[in-house]
């Protein structure tokens, strides 16, 4: 059994769309990034190569690299369950929080739970998912961007 932990953030901005664990939320802002900047995929990413000591997000996917502009992290999220899996990991769960203000992200958790789980070959029931604010503290209660922590247990 390895553990791995993962933490990103992103700005929230005007003019982009919000992208959370593959899902398109309805807000009038978005996160601003190199990719499409789903910072809860980012942090589960990084909670996988963690767990199966391979780097970081950043390492793996450099944002020097032109072909990871406006990228789907669909696909960031895929190829790093593929390179867990060369590694001879399986996937055992993960739990990951969601720390935003606004908007209420509760509606949009089982359909998260679920595109995610499909990504990642693994039932839903593994993919547990909160949402929390920080009572107006700090940039996310500011509105100023979303962070996300991950972390997942892998069995070899
Ligand atoms: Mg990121």
């Amino acid at each position: 059994m390895r553990i791995g932990f993962g933490y990103d953030v992103h700005p929230l901005v005007e003019g982009r769309e919000l992208w959370l664990g593959g899902v398109r939320i309805e807000h009038p802002f978005g996160l601003m990034g190199h990719s499409d900047a789903d910072v809860l995929i980012h942090a589960i990413c990084d909670a996988l190569f963690g767990a199966a000591n391979l780097r970081d997000i950043g390492y793996n996917f450099p944002d020097s690299d032109d072909i990871y502009k406006n990228i789907d992290s669909k696909f960031l999220l895929r190829t790093a369950m593929i390179m867990v899996k060369a590694a001879g990991f399986q996937l055992e769960n993960i739990d990951a929080t969601i720390v935003a203000e606004q908007p209420k992200l509760s509606p949009y958790i089982p359909e998260m739970k679920k595109t995610l789980a499909e990504l990642m070959g693994v039932p839903v029931n593994d993919i547990s998912l909160k949402a929390t604010t920080t009572e107006k503290l700090g940039f996310t209660g500011r509105n100023e961007g979303i962070a996300a922590y991950a972390v997942t247990l892998l069995k070899k």
